[in-house]
């Protein structure tokens, strides 16, 4: 499937009803989410591939990766109207996902997923809760060796501590994320913010 059409099925999906700032609830654009698994698709990333989608909120990237041939998807959220959302935008596309409800920092359930080829995900920043990222990437690199992430743009050096000796990270695309004005505390009604995918492949031993 081309870049153009792949974005195209996933611009007219659904979003959150009610975003929780708190769980920095934000969809992936059309544009970025498609180029994210594109570029996994162009490593061997994606086809015929077990993927797991790590929030997968309304499920974007979880819906993206079935429409390019992967061989299984798992999508993990915590919250159940975002879950209803990703089925709807399942059925909509004819994308079979199997959408799991459970807190990525919970090792039980990370622990029962099973195990995956490559990881897709676009994690909370950390605007709320500093550190809200890391047990996504913990859980990320628990699950698959190739693990792809939205991340602020300048998270590279960060990541690198944070991961020192268990991936190596290599910068993948760069994009930005257009926030609407979803959010009371926003000022302003659409804000910019860079960001860049980071490709994570995890050191053996
Ligand atoms: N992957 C989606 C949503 C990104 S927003 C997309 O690309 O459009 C981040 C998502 O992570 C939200 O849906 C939020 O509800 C979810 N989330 C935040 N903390 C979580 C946690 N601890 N466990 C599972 N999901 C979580």
């Amino acid at each position: 499937m081309r870049l153009r059409t792949l974005e195209m099925a996933l611009e007219g999906l659904e979003g959150f009803g009610r975003p929780d700032p708190r769980i920095e609830q934000y969809v992936t654009p059309a544009p970025l989410a498609a180029r994210l698994l594109h570029h996994a698709h162009l490593l061997g990333d994606i086809e015929g591939k077990r993927v797991c989608d790590l929030g997968c909120g309304t499920g974007i990237l979880a819906c993206g990766a079935a429409l390019l041939g992967a061989g299984r998807v798992t999508g993990v959220e915590l919250d159940p109207d975002a879950l209803a959302a990703a089925k709807r935008n399942a059925a909509r596309l004819g994308a079979e996902i199997t959408l799991v409800r459970g807190d990525v920092r919970d090792p039980g359930l990370v622990g029962g997923l099973g195990s995956f080829d490559t990881v897709v995900m676009n994690p909370p920043f950390g605007a709320q809760d500093p550190h809200a990222d890391r047990p996504f990437v913990d859980a990320a690199l628990a699950l698959a060796p190739v693990v792809y992430g939205i991340f602020n743009a300048g998270s590279l050096p960060f990541l690198g501590a944070y991961t020192e000796g268990r991936a190596e990270l290599g910068f993948a695309i760069a994009g930005t994320l257009p926030l609407k004005r979803t959010l009371p505390f926003h000022r302003r009604e659409v804000v910019e913010i860079e960001v860049e995918v980071v490709r994570m492949r995890r050191l053996s031993g």
